[in-house]
C-alpha cells in the first residue's frame, strides 16, 4: 500500500440551504440542493492526494451512482481506491446537510455501506511501506481499533481523528500516535470544557495521559495546541478571510499525514497542516476547497 492509508468512510453530501429551520411537524421549503463529494475518510484522502501525498483508501460503497462517482473523484486525484470495494444492496453512506441563513449547519448521517467495513477488510492487506495511518470514526469501532493494531505492528505512525465524537477503549488509545480531536472532541472526550487556548493546554496534557503518544487539539481560528511527550505548545494558525470552515478539520487531518510521511518533525507538520486548514477555509465546500502545494507556498 501507499505511504499513507486511510481507512474510513466515504459520503455523499446532500446540502440543502433554508432560510430557517422547521418547527416539529412544519415544513419549510429549501432553496438549494447541492450534491458532493464527502465522508471524512474520503475527504483527508483528497486532502493528502492534492498535497502530493501517495494515499491507499480503504473503504465500502453501494453499488449506486454516488458510489461510483465518489470512488472515481478520489482515484481522478491519484489515490488508489483499488480497497474501496462494493457492497451490494446497500447504498452508499450519504450525508443530508441543511444549512439556514446563517451559515450554521445541521448534520444527519447515514452510514450505508461504510457500517459494512468490518475487521476483515483488512486481512491480506501488505503494511509495508506504510508510514501513516489515518483514522476517524464513521466506521466501525472495532475496524478503527483493528486498522491501528496492524499499523502499530508495522511501525506506521497511527492518526486517530476521533470524529464524531464517542468513547474510546483504552485498547485503540494506547494505539495511537497523534490523537487530533477538535475543541468539542477534546472536551466530551475529556469530560472538560475546552473554551481557549489555557483549556485546551490542560486537556491536551489529559488525554495524552490516557495512552496517545501525543495530543493535537484543533481550535479554529486559534490554530492548534500540540502536548507531546514533555511540552505542550500553541501554534496559531495563520489570519484569513474564512468563508467556509466545513472540512476544515480533515483538510487538517490529510496535511498532517502528508508532512508525517514526509518525515517532518511534528511541530512541523501541525505547522503545515494550519497553513492547509486555514487556506482550505476561503473557499466554499469541503473537498472542492482543498489546497495544493503551490497555494499553500504562496501563503505569507
Ligand atoms: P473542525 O473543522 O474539525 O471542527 P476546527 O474548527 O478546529 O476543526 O478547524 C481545524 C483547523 O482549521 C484549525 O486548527 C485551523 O488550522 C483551521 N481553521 C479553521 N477555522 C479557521 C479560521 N477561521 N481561520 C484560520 N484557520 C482556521
Amino acid at each position: 500500500m501507499a505511504a499513507i492509508v486511510v481507512v474510513g468512510s466515504l459520503n455523499e453530501d446532500l446540502t440543502v440551504s433554508v432560510s430557517r429551520w422547521p418547527e416539529a411537524g412544519e415544513t419549510v421549503f429549501g432553496e438549494r440542493l447541492e450534491r458532493s463529494a464527502g465522508g471524512k475518510g474520503a475527504n483527508q484522502a483528497a486532502a493528502a492526494a492534492r498535497l502530493g501525498g501517495e494515499v491507499t483508501m480503504v473503504g465500502r460503497v453501494g453499488d449506486d451512482p454516488a458510489g461510483r462517482r465518489l470512488r472515481d473523484g478520489l482515484s481522478g486525484l491519484g489515490v488508489d481506491v483499488a480497497n474501496v470495494a462494493v457492497v451490494h444492496g446497500t447504498p452508499t453512506g450519504m450525508a443530508i446537510v441543511g444549512l439556514d441563513a446563517s451559515g450554521g449547519n445541521r448534520i444527519v448521517v447515514l452510514s450505508g455501506a461504510n457500517a459494512c467495513l468490518e475487521s476483515a477488510a483488512l486481512d491480506g492487506l501488505d503494511w509495508r511501506g506504510v508510514r501513516v495511518l489515518l483514522l476517524q470514526l464513521e466506521i466501525p469501532l472495532a475496524t478503527v481499533t483493528a486498522a491501528a493494531r496492524a499499523a502499530h505492528a508495522a511501525g506506521a505512525r497511527v492518526v486517530l481523528d476521533p470524529a464524531p465524537a464517542v468513547s474510546l477503549p483504552d485498547e485503540l488509545l494506547g494505539l495511537v500516535d497523534i490523537l487530533t480531536p477538535n475543541a468539542l472532541e477534546a472536551a466530551k472526550l475529556a469530560g472538560r470544557e475546552v473554551v481557549d487556548v489555557g483549556t485546551a493546554r490542560l486537556v491536551a496534557s489529559q488525554l495524552e495521559a490516557r495512552g496517545p503518544r501525543a495530543v493535537v487539539i484543533t481550535l479554529g481560528a486559534s490554530g492548534a495546541v500540540l502536548a507531546d511527550g514533555n511540552y505542550v505548545t500553541h501554534l496559531p494558525a495563520p489570519k484569513v478571510a474564512a468563508v467556509d470552515t466545513t472540512g476544515a478539520g480533515d483538510a487538517f487531518n490529510g496535511a498532517l499525514a502528508v508532512a508525517l510521511a514526509e518525515g517532518q518533525p511534528l511541530a512541523s507538520a501541525v505547522i503545515f497542516a494550519n497553513r492547509v486548514a486555514a487556506l482550505s477555509t476561503t473557499r466554499p465546500g469541503a473537498q472542492a476547497s482543498l489546497p495544493d502545494r503551490a497555494a499553500v507556498g504562496s501563503l505569507p
